[in-house]
């Protein structure tokens, strides 16, 4: 019997707000432990939390970019459990009437693993069942002999993003989160670094024969922070829970955990012991009226990265493979487009910058905005080659050239007196000297073998020391040895 894996995944995205989600707290990564704290966060008795309004705008925002419908009325609920790293006992969160709702993310080629992107055929679209927004909690550290805890993160704006489980393989599982993270960046609404855990995942998945309509049974891995990760756990898991199916076992429902380590995923807690959290809704706050700000968010809404794509290939004619490398990364775009503006040829311009600058930054381990050639330098080399004052084998020094001094083209090639020399009384006289030279080259293509010439050229762009452009003294060539 063959089975089939649905997975459903629940992303945490910490907003960039200012400040914290109910205080006025500096929302700010990497502090040392416990200094970015107040009562409100803290979660002392008697403290009151104001609601921070640019965190559901940036949420609605979110919704919007996802193509979600926003509710016109949201409230905050009071989700109860006890755990350090919450000590005032409850969570503020939004249970039955969360800020977005039914949305969908189309997964892009491109963000599937390179590995993995000529088996994709079919446009994949995944659906969003829910955005809600609440409060992140305190950090815990487990140390050897001691446990200690950071309330930094307490409080820092929390969006939770649930997908509907209609992906379903591990590849999709990538996919889906890699163009999340490109929308989430595009919004401006988080950095969305997993490193730094300002985007987490939990993942649900169950296994079921092909065929079969009821789901099977769901297990979550909990607290994913990369994306190769969630793709690794989630094909160990699919091969684990079928192999038990295959051996006749059942499946409990349980929560997992992703040791990266080991490769493998262990069992935490089953779900027979899962948390009655108690909702109710928050009374210390009033609900949400999103009218109010509909308009001021709709006006943030970015021009997003498949739209974008779309724009580079129709306007700039731009190949889908240059358009897709370009707009996988906003900086990388809108530096395309500085270049690409002036320019007569933006696929020139796209070339040297997927191409050449993406390699030499990556081995620099240089990020774009560091870059030491900047868009007009590349538009600028472009035109040289154009109007071939340059030839393109010229062009590729220069650019070199151009990388290590951040000089721009023209003082390079003034410098090393780099323009191409397409003087015809010079060429002639260098073509002379090469068929002077070389008789038995000129006798091989005389008696037909065409690739003589090419010895010749290689003599004549000697003699000029690699300025002649090759174009013309094939011309040259051809002509005087026809004649
Ligand atoms: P819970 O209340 O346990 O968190 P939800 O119904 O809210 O469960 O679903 C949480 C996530 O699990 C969602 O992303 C959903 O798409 C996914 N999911 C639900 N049922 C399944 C299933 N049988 N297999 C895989 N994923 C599932
Ligand atoms: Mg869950
Ligand atoms: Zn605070």
């Amino acid at each position: 019997m063959d089975y089939e894996s649905v997975i459903g995944l629940e992303v945490h995205v910490q907003l960039k707000t200012k400040s914290k989600m109910f205080c006025a707290c500096q929302n700010k990564y990497g502090s040392p432990p416990n200094t970015q704290v107040c009562p409100v966060c803290l979660g002392l008795p008697g403290t009151l939390p104001v609601m921070n309004e640019q965190a559901v705008k940036m949420t609605v925002l979110t919704g919007m970019m996802l193509g979600c419908e926003i509710s016109p009325y949201s409230k905050f609920d009071r989700k109860n459990y006890f755990y350090p790293d919450m000590p005032k006992n409850y969570q503020i969160s939004q249970y039955d009437m969360p800020l977005c709702k039914s949305g969908h993310i189309d997964l892009v080629k491109e963000c599937y693993p390179k590995d993995a992107q000529n088996q994709v055929s079919a446009a994949k679209r995944i659906g969003i069942t829910r955005i809600h927004l609440e409060e992140d909690v305190a950090k815990s550290f487990h140390l050897e002999t001691t446990s200690s805890i950071d309330f930094n993160r307490a409080g820092t704006p929390l969006m939770e993003i649930v997908s509907e489980p209609d992906i379903n393989t591990p590849e999709e599982a990538f996919a889906y989160l890699s163009t999340l993270r490109q929308i989430l960046l595009y919004g401006k609404v988080s950095d969305a670094d997993m490193e730094k855990g300002q985007m987490r995942c939990d993942c649900n998945i169950s296994v079921r024969p092909v065929g079969q309509k009821e789901f099977g049974t769901k297990l979550e891995i909990k607290n994913m922070n990369t994306i190769s990760g969630v793709r690794r756990a989630l094909a160990y898991e699919i091969q684990r829970q079928t192999g038990c199916l295959k051996k006749g076992e059942n499946l409990t429902q349980e929560t997992r955990r992703w040791d990266e380590a080991a490769g493998q995923t262990f069992g935490m807690r089953s779900k027979e012991m899962a948390h009655d959290y108690r909702y109710f809704p928050e009374p210390d706050l009033m609900p949400v009226d999103t009218a109010v700000f509909m308009n001021e968010v709709k006006s943030w809404l970015p021009e997003l990265p498949a739209a974008k794509k779309q724009r580079f290939m129709s306007d700039y004619r731009l190949t889908d493979y240059n358009a897709g490398v370009l707009v996988a990364d906003l900086e990388l775009a809108n530096f395309f487009e500085v270049g690409a503006a002036p320019g007569k040829n933006p696929n020139a311009v796209a070339n040297w910058v997927v191409n050449d600058l993406l390699r030499d930054l990556s081995e620099s381990k240089l990020a774009i905005a560091q870059s030491p050639i900047k868009p007009l330098d590349i538009a600028e080399l472009v035109e040289f080659c154009e109007s071939g004052k340059i030839s393109s084998r010229q062009a590729k020094d220069v650019f070199v050239e151009m990388f290590k001094t951040g000089k721009m083209p023209h003082r390079i090639i003034e410098e090393k007196g780099l323009s191409q020399v397409s003087d015809a009384a010079a060429l002639e006289t260098w073509c002379d000297e090469a068929i002077a030279a070389n008789p038995q080259s000129v006798e091989a293509y005389k008696s037909g073998k065409t690739t003589a010439l090419n010895h010749l050229k290689g003599q004549v762009m000697k003699l000029s020391k690699g300025k002649a452009n090759p174009k013309t003294v094939d011309g040259i060539l051809i002509k005087k040895l026809s004649a």
